[in-house]
Order: structure tokens, then sequence, then C-alpha cells
């Protein structure tokens, strides 16, 4: 028996989902949340009616996104990722997220996290599901942008939330011209004001395509 085999056997991976269930082979989902996940990638958009992966609304040009933000199943994979992720169980969701970015790129970035957040959960995890996408992709991954202000963005309405972006990030990436066409990871996607402010200064920085990809995306906020 190999090595990796008998591991499994003594120390079954737990659900990337319910954390209790226990999986076996490469899928870190139990067989009791199976369902229910391939329920989540099949959920249809509120505008077209079909589900994310197929989506054809102009939205979805912007920024392709694997699942809606809208049920307990999407909030626990999200808060996996955030409080408690495991290469394992991000490197399965980043391959299926990578599958729907069929365009050409040059390298992957993400958008970072604010400094006190890493530090307190020690790990950035747009970084690692962007690096994981960036495996999958067989892409550099490229750290292009600093984040700035200690406010708390969940406290604000939609139109703070814009305003307070302008300023947030800064690009310090020095050489764009290496990596014209770029992929921009990020968790999820709330209003679609975060990628919007990052994809533009990584433009104004140089850079001349930045395509965006993100987990989930909250359904009725989204312009
Ligand atoms: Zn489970
Ligand atoms: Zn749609």
């Amino acid at each position: 028996m190999k090595l990796s085999k008998i591991r499994m056997t003594l120390f079954p991976r737990t659900c990337a989902i319910c954390r209790r269930g226990a999986c076996c082979g490469s899928v870190p989902i139990c067989g009791h949340c199976r369902d229910d996940y391939r329920a989540l990638l099949r959920e249809p958009c509120l505008f077209c009616g079909l589900p994310p992966a197929e989506c054809i609304c102009p939205h979805n040009k912007q920024s392709r996104f694997l699942f809606w933000y809208d049920s307990p199943l999407s909030h626990r994979l999200i808060a996996m990722l955030k409080y408690h992720a495991k290469r394992g169980r991000v490197q399965f969701l980043a391959d299926r997220l990578a599958a729907l970015c069929t365009e050409r790129y040059d390298a992957v970035t993400f958008v970072p996290r604010r400094t006190s957040d890493v530090r307190f959960y020690g790990y950035d995890h747009a970084r690692m599901l962007a690096s994981c996408v960036a495996k999958r992709l067989e892409l550099p991954l490229i750290e292009t942008m600093s984040c700035h202000t200690e406010e708390e963005q969940k406290l604000l309405s939609a139109s703070q939330r814009e305003k307070s972006l302008q300023g947030r990030f800064r690009v310090y990436f020095e050489s764009p011209e290496q990596y014209p066409r770029l992929l921009l990871i990020d968790d999820m996607s709330t209003t679609g004001a975060t990628l919007r402010v990052c994809s533009s200064l990584l433009r104004k920085a140089g850079f001349q395509t930045v395509s965006c990809a993100t987990l989930a995306r909250v359904p009725k906020l989204y312009k």
C-alpha cells in the first residue's frame, strides 16, 4: 500500500463543507455534501437563468465566478477559505474556477488582504486561491498590489464603499510589460466595485488587459 493511502486510512481528511464527514480520494467533500455542492454549481443566474459556468450576462464577461453567495453552503465554503483553508481543499475549488478562465493570460495576481488580517489569520486567502489557480493554469503568480486603509468595509454603504476604495490599493509591480494579460483573483465579489477599482489601477499601471475571477458572487447587489 502506498504511504499516502495508509495516511489517508489512518487520518481521513474531513469534508471542506461540513468539516465532519470523512472524504477519500482527491475530492475534499464528503458523500453527504456532494449533491449539495453539485446543486450549488448549477444554481441559475437571476438574470439569464443559466448556471454560473454558462451565464451569458454582460456581468459575467467582466468577471467569471463559480457559485452564488446566497446559501449556507456557499457561506461555509467561503468561510473555509478565509479561516481554515488547507491547500488541497482550495486547490479543488481553484481547479473548477480555472476551468472557467478560458482567455489567454500571462500571469495571475490577486486582490490583497489588509496586512492586519494576514497577520491575524496567518495567511492571505485570496493569494492562496490565486496561487492554486496559477498552478492549474501553469502560469506565474505575481504580487502586484498592496492594501492600505484599515477601515472596515462591511460597515460602509455601497456608495461609501466605492469612494473608500479609491486610494485603498496601490500597484507597486514595476515591469507590467512582462505580463500584459493579467488574471485577477479574489475570493468573492459583493458589488463588483473592488474588482473594477483594482482592474482600473492595474491597467493605469501598464497592464494591457485585466480579466477577473472570483469563487462567489453576491447575487442581488451585483451590477
Ligand atoms: Zn460534508
Ligand atoms: Zn446570467
